[in-house]
């Protein structure tokens, strides 16, 4: 490791110390973001595309099948190919995705967009799962039962309230970007939004913490089916949230 890499790390350190996030080794999400750089640094691919762990039209009718296709195909794709190149000739930069986003500096955005990038689609996709039903018109199951569901009842006074609150933070995101439900340095649940790629996990970021829940409004995510009306597309994706991941997330995110 660098002399400046070492550091940025003892700066991180401090500052994370500062805010309480010291406990929060966000490289433990477990079974969420597994994604390390390949240990054999020195040519070829350090990060793949991963799969989906459902079909391109496993989402329909809320989210389509195209928008799906060409989302992780070309624009996930793009992210890891970008990074990889950022990564060749930087032997020093972490082999973890969660981590490597936890330590770019702001000034440098070809990790910055390219690292967030990965990390926030890779999360984006475990935290969907196929609807319960296909009916467009359904009520959005709620989330189930858990440790979760009590902490947004406690925060927000409703699942219902949560949701208008959701709905409203992602909604006045201007242009591209990410809306987030965190576990943030104090250990509660909190609403927030990053622009372009930037997540929770990253240094600069206004709100830090561990995501729980993360919905991407670029319009790429959207406009096939939805076109403009994003707040279409949000209360669709209220349907194929997969809460049981999110559980997992907040539960580990409180523990640490
Ligand atoms: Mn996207």
């Amino acid at each position: 490791m660098s002399e400046e890499n070492n550091m940025e790390r003892r700066e991180f350190l401090r500052k994370s110390a500062v805010l309480g996030l010291g406990g929060l080794a966000l490289s433990s999400l477990p079974g969420i973001i597994t994604d390390t750089r390949a240990a054999s640094i020195g040519g070829g691919d350090y990060f793949t595309l991963p799969a989906l762990p459902y079909s391109y039209d496993a989402l329909e009718p809320f989210i389509d099948r195209m928008t799906m296709e060409i989302h992780h195909s070309k624009h996930h794709q793009a992210y890891v190919t970008n990074l990889n190149k950022a990564l060749a000739n930087d032997k020093a930069a972490p082999t973890d995705i969660t981590e490597l986003c936890r330590t770019i500096h702001d000034g440098n955005f070809a990790l910055r967009n390219n690292g967030g990038g990965h990390f926030n689609h890779s999360f984006f996709w475990k935290l969907l799962k196929p609807p319960v039903g296909k009916d467009p018109m359904q009520a959005c199951p709620p989330p189930p039962a858990g440790k979760l569901s009590e902490a947004i009842i406690s925060t927000f006074g409703t699942v219902d309230a949560f949701k208008l609150k959701f709905e409203d933070r992602a909604k006045s995101v201007f242009g591209s970007g990410w809306c987030w439900l965190i576990v943030n340095d104090v250990y509660k649940l909190e609403i927030t939004t990053s622009s372009n790629q930037d997540n929770p996990l990253m240094l600069f970021s206004p709100s830090k913490g561990v995501p729980v829940l993360a919905l991407d409004v670029w319009e790429h995510a959207y406009y096939l089916k939805h076109q403009n009306l994003r707040m279409d597309y949000v209360k669709d994706w209220w349907q194929v949230v997969n809460w049981e991941e999110a559980e997992k997330l907040y539960v580990a995110g409180k523990q640490k």
